[in-house]
């Protein structure tokens, strides 16, 4: 689109700041002992706290701090040694108390780094801030009786909320910070990171500018992306949007827009003309909290694994491709357990293409993840450590063994290649040893197979069938005649 000053697209810069809810995976909720888990009976893990009962007093959940504080260790945030909860003020239906527990003035953590990567090309984003706050419970609207009812049960679930700067640029800048974001919190353990379940919600705030500004433009508030996906049409559609509205002559208008995902649009919910009345005030109820040097010196050391320096290690270490690299480092149990694997076995590599390509396969055509098939590092470091010791070709041990690994808790690899019955066996080391008689035995024709007449294949295994087939899988033995030819 161009306008009448001859602006287009191309004009503009996207400005976006990211402001994502984490839902902490404590065991109770952020001030009581009441249970922290999805999908329970409405109203069942709510204690007289939740339900504002007057005289109950809140009590702040350690391990809710010690997960904000690591992951603000790990964003090499400032931590605050003497931060405070505040109340903010607003009456909800599904926040009976009138106010909701959160902090403004003195978070947790302050500034910060995320370390993303988009294409090839890797860049810090900036954070402002994560702070501890508590959820509020769930209004469910009945169409039918057209009832409102409300369910507390997530009422007082602990969060952490981080705020970016305003300083992406990108669709794909945003996915790749949500996507970081949801790694490093699976890693570190303090959440699921689940963000179709809500466990992480992403508010997106969008404007636009012109190139070569530095001021920033009105910025507009997105909600209810639950997926990376839609976060990343949802941005892609309010730039197209807010720079059309410039072309034409309109002021972008501060307002809060709802994302719907089945129309790919999104609809204003309220305008931000007034500043928001939240009273915040620090929380009578509750004490300052004070971190010393030695409580984040003690949750520092637990940080054993973060994902990039879990990506340097495999690199380094492991010596794997970028690509085995990239599949690991993925998700925190593939990673341990591959390491796990790498303390049993030195063949690294051929271990991760493993994972990657014969058991991944599986997995997806079975439906089921790694942790839950039968699968152990042990098991896995044995089949490769098998094929490379050629007591077992990779045909065999993919097609035959596999499935048997996967599924099977009782069957025991290592007697798998200790068979008394000589006829079970495919006995490599025998048959590998024929194979060389044989080329001796006919030197011209290996001369001539090296030339290029590759016709002989069949010529020699119907001479290593004559030799040492009787009752052996032709199949196996033309894998290693080939694997033979090819090393000569
Ligand atoms: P509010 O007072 O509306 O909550 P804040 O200044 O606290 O706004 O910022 C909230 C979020 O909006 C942050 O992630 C910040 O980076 C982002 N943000 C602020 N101004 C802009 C802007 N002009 N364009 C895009 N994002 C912005
Ligand atoms: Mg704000």
């Amino acid at each position: 689109m161009h306008s009448a000053r001859g602006s287009s697209f191309t004009d503009f810069q996207l400005v976006v700041g990211l402001e994502v809810h984490i839902q902490l995976n404590c065991k109770g909720k952020l001030f009581s002992s009441d249970k922290n888990i999805f999908g329970c009976e409405p109203n069942t893990n709510v204690s007289a706290l939740n339900i504002a009962h007057p005289g109950t007093l809140p009590i702040v959940n350690q391990k809710a701090i010690d997960s904000i504080v690591l992951l603000g260790i790990a964003c090499k945030s400032e931590i605050n040694k003497l931060c405070f909860f505040d109340r903010k003020s607003y009456f909800y239906p599904d926040s009976p108390k009138g106010f909701q527990i959160t902090q403004d003035n003195e978070p947790f953590c302050k500034g910060g780094i995320l370390n993303i990567k988009v294409s090839k090309n890797k860049r810090d984003v900036k954070l402002t801030k994560m702070h501890l706050e508590e959820d509020a419970g769930k209004s469910i609207h009945d169409k039918s009786s057209k009832d409102t009812y409300v369910d507390l049960n997530r009422a007082g679930t602990p969060l952490i909320e981080l705020v970016t700067e305003p300083e992406i640029h990108s669709s794909e800048e945003a996915k790749a910070f949500v996507q970081e974001l949801r790694r490093l919190v699976q890693f570190i353990n303090i959440s699921d990171g689940n963000m179709e379940e809500g466990s992480m919600r992403c508010d997106a705030n969008v404007s636009v500018r012109r190139k070569g500004s530095t001021e920033l433009g009105i910025k507009v508030e997105i909600k209810n992306l639950n997926s990376t996906r839609n976060l990343q049409r949802a941005i892609d559609g309010e730039f197209k949007r807010q720079v059309e509205e410039v072309l034409k002559g309109n002021e972008i208008i501060s307002e809060t827009r709802d994302y719907r995902a089945d129309s790919n649009t999104s609809v204003s919910l309220r305008t931000k003309e007034t500043l928001d009345e939240y009273r915040y005030f620090p929380d009578p109820d509750l004490p300052f909290i004070q971190l010393t040097e030695a409580d984040i010196k003690v949750l520092k050391e637990k940080l054993i694994l973060l994902p990039w320096e879990l990506e340097t290690k495999l690199l380094n270490k492991f010596s794997l491709s970028k690509e085995s690299v990239q599949f690991l480092s993925q998700d925190i149990e593939i990673a341990q357990f591959f390491l796990k694997a790498c303390e049993m076995s030195c063949n690294y590599q051929k271990m991760a293409n493993w994972l990657m390509g014969a058991i991944q396969k599986w997995l997806n055509k079975e439906g089921t993840s790694l942790l839950s098939s039968n699968l152990t590092p042990k098991k896995l470091a044995f089949v490769v450590d098998a094929i490379e010791d050629k007591k077992v070709s990779y045909t065999t041990a993919a097609n035959e063994l596999l499935p048997k690994l996967m599924t099977d808790n009782q069957f025991d690899i290592t007697q798998a290649f200790a068979s008394d019955n000589e006829e079970d066996k495919f006995d490599f080391n025998r048959i590998k040893k024929d194979i060389h008689i044989i080329f001796e035995q006919y030197s011209d024709k290996v001369l001539q197979y090296k030339k290029g007449k590759k016709g002989l294949l069949g010529f020699f295994m119907g001479q290593i069938m004559k030799m040492s087939g009787k009752g052996k899988d032709p199949k196996e033995i033309n894998i290693l005649l080939e694997e033979e030819l090819k090393n000569l």
